[in-house]
């Protein structure tokens, strides 16, 4: 017999603002433990949260793109329980009223089109962290974590196959950060995936009983674990067994599934309204003006660079891989430089360096003005490519203008006839032999007498120029 799963998915994506959804404590990664907190994210009483506008309207934005209705009014309600990650004893998430309903997602997979359906977006709080140190039998707890503004973004159980899956997340993740919605930082828990997975035989409608997988925090892992399920599940009803309803956490390390929660202990939240805030008014002028500050989207991108800036697909694609780079290489062409030499230097030189360093687009000592400075030093002959790549290499260490660069270390290209014209004569006069080879027909001996001069000016000279030089002068 065979078995069809059935999976959905529930992706919590984090919201690039720079304050918390109710307060105005930082959103800011990596800052020491409890650095970013208020009475308010630690759910003193009587204080009251104040919903950041900014929240809704990113949310929207998502909405937005997959095609959801926002919903005119929406609410917030209290999710109660209690979690040593979460001060105030309950969590501030939207339930019978979410901001966006519907919506969904096409992919082109390798067996053809799928669509799928949303159910819902809405907006929730993150909790804290606790920390755990190996070999310490202490938990710690770092609330700067806690009222940071998440999006759920919840899927109905369309999926199939684990490259719908995959493929779903990439799309899903790419559309998070071009349009600005979530940085999408997976390392950072910008993006964490939950999925609920049933089987059930072909040819059967009722689905089967569903378990959940909790938290994964990357894609190649979300595939494995629910692949790792699906078996799992397979197994014990080929075997005649029943699946139980829980909740499983997924161990990255050792690549196992295990139990977490059964439905019998499981948490019966009790949501009510939250007190505290008003609902959620959304009127068209408001959709009007979120739509209308959409940004570009990368497909878009991608077209517009190839048909405006005239550059193969391939090039189009690998500075369309982020945003940022996206405005980089915008930013080098606005500068004044060619637009495919630039695409070549950034996918050359500016990738290799930031895959090799691992550091931030922003941290990058070369600025787009500094980079075209550069393009247009070899485009006018001042300096050669070779020598552009040391340049390129002195301007990310220093951060220096390339012009002052090439003035402080003498690497301005010779291109005065007269001075290549007289080392050309040197070279020759010394190497009877070669000019003998070269009257005899063999033309390759040119190279030869090319290098000679490129080495007695220390790589300065222009090939070019020394090129015609010495070939006017053998004939
Ligand atoms: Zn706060």
């Amino acid at each position: 017999m065979r078995y069809v799963p059935t999976i959905g998915l529930e992706i919590h994506s984090q919201l690039a603002t720079k304050t918390k959804i109710f307060c105005g404590c930082s959103t800011e990664f990596g800052s020491e433990p409890n650095t970013h907190s208020c009475p308010v994210c630690l759910g003193m009483p009587g204080v009251l949260p104040v919903l950041n506008r900014q929240a809704i309207e990113l949310a929207m934005r998502m909405g937005l793109l997959t095609g959801g209705n926002i919903q005119r009014m929406s609410y917030f309600a209290r999710k109660n329980y209690f979690y040593p990650d979460l001060p105030k004893g309950y969590q501030i998430s939207m339930f019978e009223l979410p901001l966006i309903r519907g919506g969904h997602l096409d992919l082109r997979t390798s067996t053809g089109e799928k669509t799928i359906r949303f159910n819902r977006i809405h907006l929730e709080e993150d909790a804290g962290k606790l920390i755990h140190i190996e070999g310490d039998t202490k938990s710690y707890f770092d609330v700067n974590r806690c009222g940071v503004p998440l999006i759920e973004i919840v899927t109905e159980p369309d999926f199939e196959t684990t490259e719908e899956i995959t493929l779903f997340l990439n799309t899903l993740k790419e559309m998070l950060i071009f349009s600005g919605v979530s940085l999408g930082n997976m390392e950072q828990g910008n993006i964490r995936v939950d999925a609920n997975i049933s089987i059930r035989p072909v040819g059967q409608k009722k689905l089967g009983t569903r378990t959940e997988i909790k938290n994964m925090n990357s894609f190649v892992n979300a595939a494995i674990a629910i692949n790792a399920e699906i078996e799992r599940q397979t197994d014990i009803v080929e075997q005649g067994g029943s699946i139980v309803q829980e909740t499983l956490l997924f161990d990255a390390a050792h690549k196992t599934l295990a139990a977490m929660r059964s439905k019998e202990e499981a948490h019966d939240y009790r949501y009510f309204p939250e007190p505290d805030l008003v609902p959620v008014f959304v009127d068209d002028e408001w959709i009007g003006r979120v739509r209308s500050e959409l940004p570009e989207m990368r497909d878009q991108m991608r077209r517009r660079f190839e048909t405006v800036y005239q550059i193969p697909a391939y090039d189009a694609e690998i500075l369309t891989t982020s945003p940022e780079i996206a405005c980089y290489y915008e930013e080098t062409i606005k500068a004044g430089a060619d637009p495919k030499k630039a695409s070549n230097w950034i996918m050359g030189e500016v990738l290799r360096v930031l895959n090799e360093t691992q550091l931030p687009l922003g941290e990058f000592k070369i600025k787009p003005p500094m980079l075209a400075g550069l393009l247009s030093m070899v485009e006018k002959g001042t300096i050669s490519g070779s020598m552009a790549k040391t340049v390129f290499d002195e301007m990310r260490a220093t951060g220096k203008d390339p012009k002052a660069i090439v003035g402080e270390q003498g690497l301005t290209q010779i291109s005065d006839k007269d001075a290549l014209e007289k080392i050309a004569r040197e070279v020759i006069s010394s190497s009877p032999d070669e000019v003998a080879k070269y009257k005899a027909g063999k033309t390759q001996v040119l190279g030869f007498f090319v290098g000679q001069v490129m080495k007695a000016t220390g790589g300065k000279a222009n090939p070019g120029e020394v090129n015609a030089i010495i070939r006017e002068i053998l004939s």
